[in-house]
């Protein structure tokens, strides 16, 4: 069964990449595509394996070579999907979920119009601002830029096909898994073994 391509977007603080993390930890039919940014890593983050950490140089050499699948300014920096990564583990069968914001999301839907969209959201805006402080790697400024970042994304919620409320964690992960699962079992994605049938059926 070939792999999907899902989309999670989301507020910042929603909890994406922790939800990512528990999805990657769990089952291990995922690959999660690493983007390239600008912004620089927060403590713990690995190049590579968080994100691709680069100059604002780099990311436009990138631009220009036509490097990337989609790429968005997310107040005040670049971010992109490298299309290598994310073409050699569609190829492999594995589903890839990229953790993009909204502007990227819809130039995604636009290329791949079979790409699976999920809105995460956290169970309340306290709760979002809550989240963003306890986790202690932006300043209150900042913070506040991403929180009214959020208005303008939430206008974009309509495009998405799923929302998962992140309030328990194991809920949501579970929740998120059995979309990726209920999307591979979309009969255009059963094609090969309907396929294998069909043939069978014909020296009944
Ligand atoms: P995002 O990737 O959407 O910006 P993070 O995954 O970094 O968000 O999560 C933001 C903060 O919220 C982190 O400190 C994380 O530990 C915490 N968090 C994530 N999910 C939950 C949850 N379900 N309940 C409580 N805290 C959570
Ligand atoms: P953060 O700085 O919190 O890691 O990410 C900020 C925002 O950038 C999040 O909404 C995240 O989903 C988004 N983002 C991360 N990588 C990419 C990417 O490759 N493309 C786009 N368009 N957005 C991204």
């Amino acid at each position: 069964m070939k792999g999907i391509l899902l989309i999670m977007s989301g507020f910042s603080g929603a909890g994406k990449g922790t939800l990512l993390k528990k999805l990657l930890k769990e089952y291990d039919d995922y690959a999660f595509s690493v983007s390239m940014t600008t912004r620089a890593p927060r403590p713990g983050e690995e190049d590579g394996k968080d994100y691709f950490f680069v100059t604002k140089k780099e990311f436009e050499d990138n631009i220009e070579k036509g490097g990337f699948y989609e790429y968005a300014s997310y107040c005040d920096n670049y971010y992109g999907t490298p299309r290598e990564y994310v073409d050699s583990c569609l190829n492999a069968g594995m589903s890839v979920i990229l953790d993009i914001e909204v502007q990227g999301a819809l130039q995604i839907k636009k290329k791949f119009p079979e790409t699976v969209m999920v809105f995460v959201v956290p169970p309340s805006i306290a709760e979002l601002r809550a989240r963003l402080k306890g986790r202690g790697t932006e300043s209150d400024e900042v913070i506040e830029k991403r929180i009214h970042r959020a208005k303008e994304e939430f206008e974009f919620i309509k495009e998405y096909e799923y929302i998962v409320v992140n309030d328990d964690l194991d809920e949501a992960a579970k929740t998120l898994n059995s979309i990726v699962t209920a999307e591979k079992h979309k009969n255009v994605n059963t094609n090969q073994t309907v396929k294998l049938i069909e043939d069978e059926l014909k020296s009944v």
